[in-house]
């Protein structure tokens, strides 16, 4: 069998069993493939087996293989984005998960192209206050969200984190807790949140336990990568 077809059914039964076990919905956790340094051919065999939405970290990588791949595909930017690089995100892809500033906000807005509908976005937040990581700190988030919730070409769709790895289920689950607490929180005050992309290939688990909308799961589907990140 097919390796990348073989991961992929091992993913999903790892993600229907934690919907189960955690008394979510059956199909609320939606399989975001990460295909950040794969070959257009793992993305191909994936498509194939009727993946559609991908997830890409870095934009000349990302471009070519967006060319290549059929019309159908949504393509998610989960890398940082610096300013100067905002115009091929809001032209090609039709989620961003990393927005933690203003600056960069109101860039996606004017550059977002009027035939397109508006892009979707995800506040990218530093969940466990740690210095070594990006994100806005929580409580921030607020603030740029109502400011996001102003521009018409962006829709808040919701919050990302991407914690420290842990080995250990219960360890995993506190971040994950915390980032579902802020989004309940921004949603009591209004805003109309449908996702936490939060949970990757070794904690999707802790993940769906906490209410994972979006897992954003890589090497569980195309194997180790060849280099860090
Ligand atoms: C690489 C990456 C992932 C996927 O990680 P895996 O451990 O390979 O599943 C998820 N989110 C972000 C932001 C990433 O950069």
């Amino acid at each position: 069998m097919n390796t990348i077809a073989h991961r992929l059914v091992q993913i999903q039964a790892r993600i229907k069993l934690a919907e189960q076990r955690y008394l979510r919905p059956p199909g609320s956790t939606q399989l975001l493939a990460v295909s950040k340094t794969c070959p257009l051919a793992d993305l191909q065999t994936l498509y194939k087996l009727g993946q559609r939405h991908f997830a890409e970290n870095y934009l000349q990588d990302a471009l070519p293989k967006i060319a290549e791949m059929p019309t159908d595909v949504c393509w998610h930017f989960i890398g940082p984005l610096q300013s100067n690089k905002t115009r091929p995100v809001a032209e090609n892809f039709h989620w961003l998960h990393t927005l933690e500033r203003l600056k960069i906000a109101r860039r996606l807005n004017q550059q977002r192209p009027a035939e397109q509908p508006p892009l979707n976005v995800c506040i990218q937040v530093n969940i466990s206050a740690d210095p070594n990581k990006s994100g806005l700190p929580p409580e921030a988030v607020a603030e740029l969200a109502k400011e996001i919730s102003t521009l018409p070409r962006l829709r808040l769709r919701g919050l990302m984190a991407l914690p420290q790895q842990q080995t250990e289920l219960a360890p995993q689950r506190i971040p994950f807790q915390k980032l579902a607490e802020l989004y309940a929180q921004l949603n009591q005050r209004g805003f109309e949140l449908d996702t936490l992309s939060m949970g990757m290939s070794n904690d999707l688990e802790a993940a769906v336990a906490e209410g994972s909308t979006l897992l954003r799961i890589g090497s569980g589907l195309f194997g180790p990568r060849k280099y860090p990140q």
